[in-house]
């Protein structure tokens, strides 16, 4: 049997694994010495208990014949989309009917599928640095061409970088799909209305895609700053949003999110026809999907509920404040730091010019701080550095002291 020949020529999945070798080594060295970690962006606080028990009561109650239930619908409980549209968009001034919402088990999983919708031979374009997940999706389906010095040839990386102020460009060649996530992992940065609106009217004057990851839209809190890009005129046509309960309700560990595939949404087949999006994936889904189970689909609906909501609200802005002390005191510090307003990742210029592998290590042998080279998320991350508000309010307060005291 011969295997997929693009899924084996693949780099290895280098980043996390040699941040986890490196720390491995320093503690191995270095065995009394704390570590602070500020490097894996999953979230630290526990679930929300309304979301919990109501997680408890249902699995409960599929122990009762009256409770039991066997499959769910694959694009999830009209209980749930429900409480999705009411909490998530109605606020916005956003519609939309329950077919076009699908509940599924993670962003990432969505994100990544989401390319079975696309021709092999789609252009694809995404920022620079990026979410990895968007990138290696296409590739492990062949759709990016071969990987040669450091690129894949049907990619186009939009540079987003301190210089531009981390506003992406319009692809310059056409594009058929344009990922774009905001608040955006891993700069931290969001764009405003004026600022993604280019986007949409490229997206319907080119006929592409544009595949919103919405995932931290839970940390949004300046005016101005999209928390969904249907808020934008026009973007129904030609926009895909995913969004997730993990970052907003801590459920990385529960697994709950949902993509919005608006009716409008179309792309041309062999024969010249325009097709739904929505139908096509409703499609796959059937092929690929027994969906998300009821006791997960019931927490997240109390993660909605009022006291969920506060719960869940309270453990965002928790992560926010950590975030908040990082920027201060980094930025008295005489840093270079982005992001960390409307999200909860910092992006931080190496200082003296540092490579950014060199100032992981840097950091880690000086300062016991654990965080991510940029270098890991494209191109453009080099020289760049991510720090994450996941953590206890004595980390961000120790991280950024311990950091000021090695840059001296
Ligand atoms: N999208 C982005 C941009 C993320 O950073 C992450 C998690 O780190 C995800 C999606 C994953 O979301 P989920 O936990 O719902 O799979």
């Amino acid at each position: 049997m011969n295997v997929n020949p693009h899924l084996a020529a693949m780099p290895a999945g280098y980043l996390f694994s040699e941040v986890a070798r490196r720390v491995a080594l320093f503690r191995e060295a270095h065995p009394q010495k704390q570590l602070l970690k500020l490097g894996i962006g999953d979230v630290t606080l526990p679930l929300p208990a309304c979301a919990a028990a109501a997680f408890s009561k249902a699995a409960l109650e599929m122990a009762t014949p009256e409770g039991f239930r066997g499959y769910p619908p694959e694009g999830g409980y009209p209980f749930l989309i429900d409480a999705i549209l009411a909490r998530d968009y109605a606020p916005l001034g956003v519609s939309f009917g329950r077919d076009e919402v699908f509940v599924s088990d993670g962003a990432k999983t969505d994100a990544a599928a989401l390319q079975e919708l696309f021709a092999p031979d789609c252009r694809i374009a995404v920022t620079d640095p990026v979410y990895p997940v968007y990138v290696d999706a296409n590739a492990m389906a062949g759709r990016l061409g071969a990987w040669a010095d450091g690129r894949w040839g049907r990619l186009e990386y939009l540079p987003c970088r301190a210089e531009n102020g981390f506003v992406p460009p319009l692809p310059g060649r056409r594009a058929d799909v344009i990922y774009l996530c905001y608040p955006n992992n891993p700069t931290g940065t969001t764009l405003t209305a004026e600022q993604l609106k280019p986007f949409v009217d490229y997206a319907r004057e080119n006929d592409a895609l544009i595949i919103y990851d919405a995932a931290y839209r839970a940390y949004i809190s300046r005016p101005g700053v999209p928390r969904s890009i249907y808020e934008l005129e026009g973007a129904r046509d030609v926009a895909v949003e995913c969004c997730s309960f993990s970052k907003s309700a801590g459920f990385t560990g529960v697994r709950c999110a949902y993509t919005v595939i608006p009716e409008g949404v179309t792309g041309t087949d062999g024969p010249g026809r325009r097709v739904s999006l929505n139908r096509l994936w409703r499609r796959r889904l059937g092929s690929k999907s027994n969906g998300v189970s009821y006791p997960v689909q019931r927490a997240a609906e109390a993660a909605y509920s009022d006291e969920g909501w506060r719960q869940a609200r309270e453990g965002v802005a928790y992560y926010m404040q950590n975030a908040g002390i990082l920027l201060r005191e980094l930025r008295s510090a005489g840093c270079e730091v982005y992001g960390g307003v409307d999200a909860p990742y910092l992006w931080m210029r190496t200082p003296r010019g540092m490579g950014s592998w060199a100032f992981f290590d840097f950091l880690l042998e000086r300062a016991g701080v654990v965080g991510t080279p940029g270098a890991g998320f494209g191109p453009g991350g080099e020289g760049y550095f991510r720090l994450t508000a996941f953590h206890a309010r004595q980390v961000a307060a120790e991280a950024a002291a311990r950091i000021r005291g090695a840059l001296g």
